[in-house]
């Protein structure tokens, strides 16, 4: 087989937002024919319609709980929107075979939707057949779309490719079992020319039967996951996530109207990033791509002329200490005053044995001699977490915390950085900090009301001389204020 060369293979992943209805749909293709005209090969990895997939987790939730007629009647509409956006890219004649797949997807949707309403008890394995509905229509209609618009385009059911282990929700991919079958399913197309369109965040098993695939996932946001894995497997020349803003920002534009566009960063910052709620990447994107030194580019399929993010594996030299900041709020700090147990060993653990029991994950630790202090997502377990923590210590818990977290390479090993950020911030109460566990990230936590001041503060001490190598600067001078002329009314 004659070998494409690699540069030339583009893996563009497209979420939600970019495939919501059928004018998206149009605009993605013409982003994809763009990058075919550019002579590359694009291989498209797409998400479920915009909040295809949380219906799909209500439905099953509903016939869970009995609920038969509310779960049909998500699947009703759900039905119906596919139809309409189906209808509205795809001629009369074409649409027949399609409309009839969508109506059998529909027909065994509702079946085993009535089959769990009656036995009431939803297993991870039936809840992933369920939720994978969203990506396995999604991406067979926008291939028989692009189709439409002349794209020499061809369909693959991501379960023959992305091979997981049997851990449903929350699949571990098997990367050499993937990188086979994309040889096997994908590249042939690519060789020939045609675009191939995958549905992301979908899987199956690798126990399965050829012909009755085990359904998994790889977890909320994964198709971010399955282009990584994608470009990996085929050592794509790049990875495209085509998403609904301009790439990653120094910081959220709704607290300060100047941040500002970062044009390249690290994959370690991009991920540390993602980790603290930085919503335009899942942080397990980055890996696949890390280890083949893949770059990643983030872009906005709404203003595709837009450069976007890159993410690189080792960033350039950049004049500022960091790239961005990032926040993420409804945090709570639960301090354990473990003064029965001072000086004994084992007590960490046992503190981090009840987070584990109720499965919640613990965003940052702060600890001294007596106490420990830690920070979780707000959730409804709290109370029952702070009774099991009784048991061995004190126990407070108070939510309402944000948690700051300034991420760059940049302040590795430098000096007086901590004071530059403290003292921008002299005003606002900090609660526990955080520095050193990742050399790249300094991370505090203050109330939440607090968010808005210290993220202005603290953008105006690093960005206001932004390095133009790194940011994009022209944004800026676009939206300066037009010089006042005089003697104009
Ligand atoms: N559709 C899936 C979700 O909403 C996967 C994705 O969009 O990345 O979580
Ligand atoms: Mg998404």
């Amino acid at each position: 087989m004659n070998k494409l060369p690699v540069s030339r293979l583009v893996v563009m992943k497209f979420g939600g937002t970019s495939v919501e209805d059928a004018v998206a749909i149009k605009r993605t293709a013409s982003i994809v024919q763009g990058r075919r005209d550019k002579g590359l090969t694009p291989i498209v990895v797409v998400s479920a319609m915009a909040k295809v997939t949380d219906q799909l987790f209500a439905a099953a939730a509903a016939a869970a709980r009995g609920d038969r007629s509310g779960a049909l009647a998500i699947t009703a509409r759900l039905r119906n929107r596919h139809f309409e956006t189906a209808k509205a890219l795809i001629s009369a004649e074409t649409i027949c075979d399609l409309g009839q797949w969508v109506e059998s997807e529909f027909g065994s949707l509702d079946e085993v939707l009535r089959g769990l309403a009656a036995v009431g008890e939803l297993t991870p394995r039936i809840s992933d057949m369920i939720v994978s509905v969203g990506e396995r229509l999604s991406s067979r209609i926008i291939a028989e779309a692009f189709r439409h618009y002349g794209l020499d385009a061809a369909h693959v059911d991501a379960r023959q490719c992305i091979v997981t282990d049997a851990q449903h929700g929350k699949a571990i991919p098997q990367d050499s079992l993937i990188e086979q079958r994309l040889r096997e399913h994908v590249l042939p197309h690519a060789l020939a020319g045609r675009i191939v369109v995958i549905g992301g965040f979908i899987g199956s098993a690798a126990d399965s039967a050829p012909d009755k695939l085990i359904t998994t996932t790889l977890g909320r946001g994964g198709s971010d996951f399955t282009a990584a894995l994608v470009g990996g497997g085929i050592d794509a020349g790049s990875i495209e996530i085509w998403t609904d803003v301009n790439g990653i920002m120094t910081t959220d534009p709704r607290i300060v109207p100047g941040a500002l566009r970062v044009k390249t960063i690290s994959f370690e910052e991009a991920a540390e990033l993602a980790y603290f709620g930085a919503k335009v990447l899942h942080p397990a994107t980055i890996l696949p791509a890390v280890r083949k030194n893949i770059p990643v580019l983030v872009l906005n399929s709404h203003n595709p002329q837009n450069e976007g993010t890159r993410i690189i594996s080792l960033a350039p030299h950049c004049r500022s200490p960091f790239k961005s900041i990032a926040v993420k709020r409804r945090l709570t700090i639960i301090d354990v005053v473990a003064s029965r147990m001072l000086m004994s060993h084992g007590y960490l653990r046992a503190i981090f044995d009840v987070f584990d029991k109720h499965k919640c994950p613990v965003d940052m630790v702060s600890t001294s001699e007596v106490s420990v202090s830690l920070t979780v997502d707000s959730n409804e377990k709290l109370p029952e977490i702070a009774a099991d923590l009784s048991q061995l210590a004190d126990v407070k818990y108070e939510g309402r915390k944000a948690l700051v977290c300034m991420v760059g390479e940049n302040i590795r090993g430098q000096n007086g950085i901590a004071a530059r950020v403290f003292q921008a911030i002299r005003h606002v109460n900090v609660r526990m900090i955080s520095q050193g566990a990742s050399e790249i990230n300094m991370s505090f936590m203050i109330e939440e009301d607090d968010v808005e001041e210290a993220i202005r503060s603290l953008h105006a001490e690093f960005f206001s001389d932004p390095d133009p190598e790194i940011f994009d600067v022209e944004a800026l001078k676009e939206r300066a204020p037009e010089p006042v002329k005089e003697g104009v009314s």
